[in-house]
């Protein structure tokens, strides 16, 4: 079965992160679905296809998830080439699972192509090796938003106990009762904590600090871009693990 629809990973931001399959399919695309995290500059790319903004940004006007799977089904139905563009990887919390599911029924074929994810732009902005050698043996991407609205009950003392570097996507609303959890499980309150808004792109910011203070932190901050929050003794590993400097680092940031 050709494909007739690609669910397209469009990175963090940066159009240079893109892939060169990403690119080519975005440049060839006759209907481009995309969501509200695609950089203004990738859809640029797409100069010959019509675009149709699905975007999920919280609290903003969006299309329900059915409704996407109902329109990529009829765009595909066209014989039209559909490049469905998500933000950073189409398979981490990108609900690209509901598209496959609805296109396998109409008997559709696709295409996955994945892309930079949020957490992997973001170590390399802020230099964190998050698997880093001897201090982090895990790699865990947690969503701070479950399906029923708030904090998905994830196993906080299995988290602790891992030890690794945690990433928490969707994660600065409840990032309170996040970090509330983490210390009832035993996690040091000073474990590194830090958060990242707009990774790669010019508008990134950056807020360091521990899980005892990230929270406060970013309640004055309030970041409006998408914001991730890594925690774990890896964090603290890029030369601002020193408390005080974490400050330093924090204040240079406007
Ligand atoms: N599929 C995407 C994630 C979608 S969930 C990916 O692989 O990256 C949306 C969340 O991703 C946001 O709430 C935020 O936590 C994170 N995110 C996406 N792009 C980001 C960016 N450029 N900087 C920081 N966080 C980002």
């Amino acid at each position: 079965m050709n494909a007739r629809v690609f669910l397209v990973g469009a990175g963090p931001g940066d159009p240079e992160l893109l892939t060169l399959k990403a690119f080519r399919l975005i440049q060839s695309a006759d209907v481009v679905l995309h969501d509200s995290l695609v950089d203004r500059r990738v859809l640029a790319m797409a100069s010959g296809a019509e675009k149709i903004d699905v975007g999920k940004r919280c609290g903003r006007h969006s299309s329900p998830q059915a409704r996407i799977n109902e329109l990529l089904v009829e765009q595909a139905r066209t014989g039209k080439m559909v490049v469905r563009l998500k933000g950073g990887d189409p398979m981490v919390f990108g609900r690209a699972a509901e598209e496959m599911a609805a296109l396998d029924a109409a008997g559709i074929g696709y295409e996955i192509v994945p892309g930079v994810t949020a957490a992997t732009a973001a170590a390399a902005s802020l230099q964190i090796s998050l698997t880093r050698r001897g201090i982090a043996r895990s790699l865990h991407f947690l969503t701070g938003h479950g399906a029923e609205g708030g904090l998905p009950a994830h196993d906080f003392v299995a988290l602790t106990r891992a030890g690794g570097t945690i990433v928490t996507y969707m994660g600065v609303k409840t990032l309170p009762g996040l970090v509330a959890h983490f210390i009832e499980a035993g996690m040091d309150p000073q474990m590194p904590a830090v958060a990242i808004e707009n990774a790669s792109l010019a508008s990134e910011r950056r807020w360091a600090g521990t899980i005892a203070t990230l929270a406060g932190i970013l309640a004055e901050a309030a970041p409006s871009g998408p914001t991730l929050v890594l925690i774990g003794e890896a964090v603290g590993q890029n030369g601002v693990d020193d408390r005080d400097a974490a400050l330093t680092f924090l204040a240079t940031d406007d």
